[in-house]
């Protein structure tokens, strides 16, 4: 295995083998120690920086209390993840919150935590957000969140750099930078500019990046703390898709950054946990149709919606017997519409009824958007970490699913 990735075949297929047996699937098992060796990869690769761990691609307590021990800070989007980063046990004082179009009671929160932990920093990206932070009595530590105008992403639906919906336009931000620093303690510029960045696109996400250091400079980078420019680094989710190599990557970002007087700050999502977690499968359904070969699986939309929703790809292998002959078959889920499969036409090693297929690159966007579609309790999440395995979500029951109905 190579240390740049995690593939599908990489995994110990016994145990995974044991822990479906146990836990029943669909399941989501997670390798700690992936998680924090992913972690690790990308913090030696920036010397000079600070990275960050963006909270919303995992945020298991399993997850932050892992990469918390591996030294990392937590960046969080919404009130939720801010509360789940100190509950995990991360000093809210290092935290970093990133408010996107903020609900009232997200912003209060923060509020609140800011005046007993004045350490914490939040990130605006419209003008009105900063207004509705001095309403609430607040001149703490804020961070400008950039519109570069450019932006890289595996899919539009996730380049954010170009997006009008994030950051303050470039042409406002000197203005903007005047007025908040009037009213608050600017310590950074931000921005995030799309994710998913792999090989192809590294130049066009450093040139993004060189961008918002301009604009850093532009505001007066010797009076900021920070140059926060986001996430977005890509893993390879098509088995034959070389990794980002992160040291190059790094390489380039260093370059297109240019000397600044603020630290470099990073927030890297997805190629902190993508690889680190898969999704058991068991095969129910095997059927011949004209065209192909159907394969009905237990897991469905509601376990992983990045298929159905992005389009995206996800490995999947016959961990039961990957040498057999492969044939083209399609996998999909027992949700009654047609965007639930997770593959058409792809070869894989002969699927047969009570087979586990591994789906792989599931950490990151996984668990975190899975949903109770058709009344599916939740999949429990195993943990890996050194030789032992445990339960650190378990199974919801249908219970759960119909708690809140009055
Ligand atoms: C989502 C997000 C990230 C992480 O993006 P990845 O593509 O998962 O690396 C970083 N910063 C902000 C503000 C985000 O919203």
């Amino acid at each position: 295995m190579s240390d740049l990735v995690k593939r599908l075949a990489d995994w110990d297929h016994d145990r995974l083998g044991r822990l479906a047996a146990e836990h029943d699937t669909p399941l989501y098992v997670l390798d700690i120690d992936r998680v924090q060796a992913n972690y690790e990869r990308f913090d030696a690769a920036f010397p000079d920086a600070h990275v960050t761990y963006a909270a919303k691609a995992h945020t298991g307590q399993a997850v932050l209390s892992a990469l918390l021990e591996s030294g990392a800070d937590i960046e969080c989007a919404a009130w939720g993840e801010l509360q789940r980063a100190v509950d995990a046990g991360a000093d809210p004082n290092t935290l970093q919150y990133t408010a996107v179009n903020p609900p009232d009671r997200d912003l209060d929160r923060a509020v609140e935590l800011a005046a007993e932990y004045p350490g914490l920093t939040i990130t605006g990206g419209a003008r009105d957000t900063f207004d509705r932070l001095e309403a609430r009595g607040y001149d703490g530590r804020v961070a400008i969140r950039v519109n570069p105008g450019i932006g890289t992403g595996h899919h539009e639906k996730v380049a954010t750099g170009k997006d009008a919906k994030f950051g303050i336009p470039e042409a406002y931000v000197e203005e903007v930078a005047d007025d908040v620093r009037e009213r608050f303690n600017l310590v950074g510029i931000h921005a995030h500019i799309g994710s998913g960045v792999l090989t192809d696109d590294v130049e066009e996400h450093a040139r993004a990046v060189g961008k918002v250091a301009d604009i850093a400079r532009a505001v007066g980078d010797g009076g900021l703390e920070f140059v926060d420019v986001g996430g977005g680094y890509g893993v390879p989710y098509h088995e034959n898709e070389p990794p980002l190599d992160i040291e190059a990557v790094a390489d380039q970002v260093r370059e297109a950054v240019g000397d600044l007087d603020a630290q470099l700050k990073l927030e890297p999502g997805r190629y902190v946990v993508a690889d680190s977690e898969l999704i058991l499968t068991e095969v129910n359904t095997v059927k011949e149709a004209p065209e192909s070969t159907v394969v009905g699986v237990d897991a469905s939309l509601a376990t992983l919606i990045r298929p159905a929703m992005f389009d995206s790809y996800h490995p999947i292998r016959n961990v039961t017997a990957p040498d057999r002959e492969p044939i083209p078959v399609s996998v999909g889920g027992p949700c009654c519409t047609s965007a639930d499969v997770f593959c058409t036409d792809r070869p894989i090693a002969e699927p047969r009824r009570e087979d586990l297929l591994a789906i792989g690159n599931a950490g990151a966007y996984g668990y975190e958007l899975a949903s109770q579609f058709h009344s599916q309790p939740r999949p429990a999440e195993v943990a890996i970490e050194g030789g032992e395995t445990r339960v650190v979500r378990r199974r919801e029951t249908l219970d759960d699913v119909t708690r809140v109905e009055q």
